[in-house]
């Protein structure tokens, strides 16, 4: 069994960083992630970034235009990138969502013979309108009549336990995190949960989101997860992200 991890940037967003980290002061870039995943049995995506369409314009963004500035080229887009690295985007087999959030799941209609598998509340929430804050939520990232398999809990994608999505409901109701073993490490890749190295260190969680007590909850399993030896990859961080590389070990 050997699962490769690449790593893709589609595209980056600018906003103010109080909004992500309580006490944070300024603006910050975040990188916008999306990881391959190749298992022998398949290939998954989890997360898939920006729309293609707001490398040009950001309408779809409607009230959320407000928070963010959007960098963003054609090539950013998930469907470009897959191409870059010889990926088939129709031939991706799964895309996993942490959550339904805009910058999570703008690339999903690029996998068109994919299956979602995203957390049952997660889905309930991005289609009920009372929950629907400043547009974070739209049915037209994620809706596309793709094969939906709706989880409750822990998912084991390949059935070795090599690749598995694992709840961190707090952020949003049904946010998840994938948890992905290589021949030589265990990879955390947090999602919103933990947005920056600082969150975790400082227990800075943003001043919003859907349940934050819960969200702590899930700082203190993502601890356990590192002094396990696992190595977290958080969500947006512009200083972590750029020192990956395109590629795992
Ligand atoms: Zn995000």
């Amino acid at each position: 069994m050997t699962v490769r991890v690449r790593l893709l940037t589609c595209g980056w967003l600018e906003g103010s960083l109080s909004m992500l980290m309580v006490g944070g002061e300024g603006r910050v870039r975040l990188p916008i992630p999306s990881v391959l995943v190749e298992h022998p049995k398949g290939t998954a995506v989890f997360d898939t970034g920006l729309h293609a369409s707001l490398a040009h314009d950001t309408s779809r963004l409607r009230t959320s235009a407000d928070l963010f500035d959007v960098f963003m080229g054609p090539d950013d887009a998930l469907g470009p990138q897959l191409r870059a690295l010889d990926v088939d985007p129709a031939a991706v087999d799964f895309v996993i969502n942490s959550h339904l959030h805009f910058d999570h799941c703008g690339g999903n209609e690029a996998l068109a013979n994919a299956t979602l598998l995203v957390q049952d509340p997660e889905w309930k929430a991005g289609h009920i309108d009372k929950l629907i804050e400043r547009d974070v939520y739209n049915p037209n990232d994620f809706d596309l009549g793709q094969p939906v398999q709706l989880l409750q809990g822990e998912h084991d994608v390949f059935g070795d336990g090599s690749v598995r999505c694992v709840p961190t409901y707090g952020h949003t109701a049904g946010h998840q995190s994938l948890v992905v073993r290589t021949d030589n490490a265990e990879y955390v890749f947090c999602g919103d949960t933990c947005y920056f190295k600082e969150t975790l260190e400082n227990n800075a969680l943003p001043g919003f989101g859907y349940d934050l007590a819960a969200q702590a909850r899930t700082l203190d399993w993502l601890r356990e997860m590192q002094g396990a030896g696992a190595q977290l990859v958080f969500g947006h961080d512009p200083n972590q992200w750029p020192t990956l590389g395109p590629e795992l070990p």
